[in-house]
């Protein structure tokens, strides 16, 4: 068939949170690893295709030139509306890629204008007078203000936004929203009017996110975090621009061997990790060992393990040894270090039988999947909200695989996800 939305993920698990809350709606909704190196083909298109890139920090005009390529393909799958989804805590410095990606989305559309959104009311990311909060904290006074590689300094989106873009910045705020669709339709185009192109969206419950979704369903590109997508495949069905009768999830058997890897430093993460290294066999890796020796060390260790245990090896660490890390080895290379050693274990574990994986940390499950050689992904029942248990394909063997974002998940995440499946 051929697909009606096409969306473009800056990072991993970024898009199977998405293709996560889309597939709530029993939608089949198909997950690319990367642009696929094939054009579409028809029989293997789904109504909701979304594509994860990994370019949440890759230089500008690369992350431009990957999701412009990426539009290409769901173009050609015969999508007609796109989204641009990046993180529910908008990881992005003044040189990040959001504003830039949105532009040249917008160019190659021909479209004046689109909307900013990445509240997801269900973990906490609510927007209010143009800020984002993080629970009860202003982005930049919650633990994102020490994240390893998108420290978040300022809670205003709108400020954020704008040394991203060239053209104009504008809010609707709650105020707007609360009044309904079509309240945030006419602002929409009073600021159209006056050339506002990039909007940002207050939203602080899930009401005000469908409210969003039926104001803007019919905008060729829409960007938020995965929250304000929800509610798109009801309305389309609704429009009648999609027939509801698509397969839904499935959880297929797997067996039991598995491993945890875990390369994330976010809050959440570091209570999951210590939480599951209570009960569990684990290691810890030290990106200066790494850099000194590489991952034998951990590979060794994971070569004694019984994969029946589903071990844990993390790099998470406080933001102190993180500050310490990168003083020593540059922000970048220790990141890649880290990656570089994650992404070898998961292949160390497929090779020792495991065939479920868990995986924190978005450039963590990038780096993974990538060795994996994972191009796409069945999406399975969610485990938390956004993290979904996902299917794929690895050396010929089916895997299951659930990548889950720094700051999702409940603190017994790793073990909830080993005693879904
Ligand atoms: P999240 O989803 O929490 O943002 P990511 O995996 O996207 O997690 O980002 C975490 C980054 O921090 C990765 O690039 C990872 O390699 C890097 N990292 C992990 N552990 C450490 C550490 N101990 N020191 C420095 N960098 C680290």
């Amino acid at each position: 068939m051929s697909a009606v939305f096409g969306a473009i993920a800056d990072d991993f698990t970024g898009a199977t949170d998405l293709a996560g809350l889309l597939a709530r709606s029993g939608i089949k909704v198909s997950l690319r690893m990367g642009v696929p190196d094939a054009p579409p083909e028809p029989a293997e298109t789904a109504p909701f295709e979304v594509i994860a890139l990994k370019c949440r920090t890759a230089p500008v005009a690369e992350a431009v030139a990957e999701c412009r390529a990426a539009l290409k393909w769901l173009q050609a799958a015969g999508a007609e509306r796109f989204f641009w989804k990046y993180c529910s805590t908008f990881d992005s410095t003044a040189e990040g890629n959001i504003g830039p990606v949105a532009e040249a989305l917008m160019a190659d559309l021909g479209t004046e204008q689109t909307i900013y959104c990445p509240a997801f009311p269900e973990n906490g990311r609510a927007i209010f007078m143009g800020n984002l909060f993080v629970g009860r904290q202003p982005l930049a006074e919650s633990p994102m203000k020490d994240h390893p590689l998108t420290p978040m300094r300022d809670s205003n989106l709108m400020r954020l936004l704008e040394p991203q873009v060239t053209r104009p910045v504008g809010l609707v705020d709650r105020l707007t929203v609360a009044q309904g669709p079509n309240a945030v339709f006419a602002a929409l185009d009073e600021l159209a009017q006056q050339g506002v192109a990039h909007v940002v969206i207050d939203a602080v419950a899930n009401e005000d996110l469908d409210t969003i979704a039926k104001a803007c369903r019919r905008m060729p590109l829409m960007t938020g975090g995965s929250a304000v997508a929800m509610p798109l495949p009801g309305l389309y069905v609704r429009d009648g621009d999609l027939r509801s009768d698509a397969e839904a999830g499935r959880t297929p058997k797997f067996p039991d061997k598995a491993v945890v890897l875990s390369g994330s430093c976010s809050a959440m993460t570091r209570a999951q990790v210590a939480a599951y290294a209570a009960g569990a066999p684990s290691f810890r890796l030290d990106p200066l060992v790494l850099d000194a020796e590489g991952p034998a060390a951990a590979l060794a260790w994971l070569a004694d393990q019984s994969l029946k245990d589903a071990p844990l090896i993390y790099a998470t660490a406080e933001p102190a040894d993180v500050r310490a890390a990168q003083d020593a080895l540059g922000r970048e290379r220790a990141g890649t270090i880290v990656e570089d050693a994650l992404a070898a274990l998961a292949v160390a574990a497929r090779e020792q039988g495991a065939r479920r994986f868990v995986i924190a940390g978005g450039e963590s499950a990038g780096a993974v999947t990538k060795a994996l050689g994972v191009t796409r992904l069945d999406i399975g029942e969610e485990i938390a909200p956004g993290v979904p248990w996902t299917f794929a394909t690895s050396a010929g063997e089916p895997i299951a695989l659930t990548l889950k974002s720094g700051n999702f998940g409940a603190e017994s995440f790793f073990a909830d996800a080993l005693e879904r499946l």
